[in-house]
């Protein structure tokens, strides 16, 4: 079968690897269907972020199961289904909190897993990790399109609307415009805030923010940027989403946060010096929570949305292309020519 490969910096390239075999009772094996590139894949393609090479890569898979192992109940070879970017056992201490991305048994996709930007892959627990689309819905290209995105970026989104504490009503901050910010829009208008203000330095991802809820943007920079989004709120946001993880953006979310709010960030931290944004959230007693976004734990209530027509965070996808066209998807992303890039394999 074939698989996009990296192997160094910009380096990705697609080619002929062993198929995924059946190795633990626990496993299926998933014929991939659709796939995405991440922003987070950026990392490591553009050298910031150690990656083994030569490396299997992407996390974002949805397919058709294939085979499963004699332990597996909840999927039947035949079943469409998608994964989060996490593995998951489903029953151990932190699944059954809810925090599946500390699963005792989990593992990320990549390495030994496969990675889901190829044909197939390997899907370890099987029955905690792999989410089943109702039969219904598994052939419907628009709901498949729409169901995407739950694997990774609107569930991230989602999660830091909801660790941000946002509820109807509310007045909400974006921080960031790529594909995880869009969806923090999205998921903060699901939630019901009723004032979402986006912060982003892209036009045509701006007009993303707005088609998905956005009442107003802010494209300015630095100290413009928070003077003008202070002014918007008359002081501050009680609810910051932080969702690009660099330390500029995290020192602007404290700094559009009203005295006693909270920051909900989902950025993978990248070269964030804290003390530098700690002295405001100190000061002005603004939270933080968050982190990495336990996809498993949201993506059923947020699937049941978007089967029943009310979420689509499909847009965020402004490229696609197909397994061949990964390298080009990848050089797309990082010249930020596509918000997000699917891969119809
Ligand atoms: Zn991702
Ligand atoms: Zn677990």
């Amino acid at each position: 079968m074939d698989a996009a490969v990296f192997h160094g910096e910009g380096d990705i390239e697609v080619e002929e690897v062993p198929d995924p075999e059946i190795r633990d009772p626990t496993d299926a094996v998933v014929r991939v269907t659709h796939t995405a590139i991440c922003g987070s894949d950026l990392w490591f393609y553009r050298g910031q972020r150690d990656y083994p090479t030569p490396g299997r890569v992407g996390h974002e898979p949805m397919g058709i199961v294939e085979e499963v192992g004699e332990d597996v109940t909840h999927v039947r070879p035949g079943d469409r289904v998608f994964s989060p970017f996490s593995i998951s056992c489903g029953e151990c201490e932190f699944c059954r909190k809810g925090l599946h991305t500390s699963c005792e048994n989990g593992a990320g996709w990549g390495g030994e897993n496969t990675g889901a930007q190829g044909e197939k892959i390997r899907a370890p627990h099987a029955d905690g990790t792999l989410v089943r689309v109702p039969e219904r819905y598994a052939d419907d290209e628009s709901v498949l399109e729409s169901l995407l995105p739950l694997t990774d970026v609107m569930c991230t989104g989602h999660h830091a609307a909801v660790s941000a504490g946002v509820e109807a009503g509310d007045t909400v901050v974006v921080v960031g415009d790529g594909a995880v910010g869009l969806c923090g829009v999205l998921a903060a208008k699901r939630l019901g805030a009723e004032r979402i203000v986006a912060m982003g330095h892209h036009e045509d991802r701006l007009e993303i923010a707005e088609e998905f809820g956005a009442t107003e943007v802010v494209s300015a920079r630095g100290e413009e940027a928070v003077e003008e989004v202070t002014e918007l709120t008359y002081g501050g946001a009680n609810h910051v989403l932080e969702c690009v993880g660099a330390e500029s953006s995290m020192d602007t979310a404290f700094r559009v946060a009203r005295p006693g709010g909270t920051v909900g960030y989902v950025g993978v931290p990248a070269g964030v010096d804290e003390a530098a944004f700690l002295d405001t959230a100190f000061g002005k007693n603004v939270g933080l929570e968050g982190g990495v976004a336990p996809v498993r734990a949201y993506v059923d209530d947020l699937m049941a949305d978007v089967l029943q027509g009310t979420l689509d965070p499909s847009p965020v996808f402004t490229k696609t292309v197909g397994l061949d066209g990964v390298p080009e998807g990848y050089r797309a992303m990082d010249q930020r020519d596509a918000v997000k890039v699917m891969v119809k394999v």
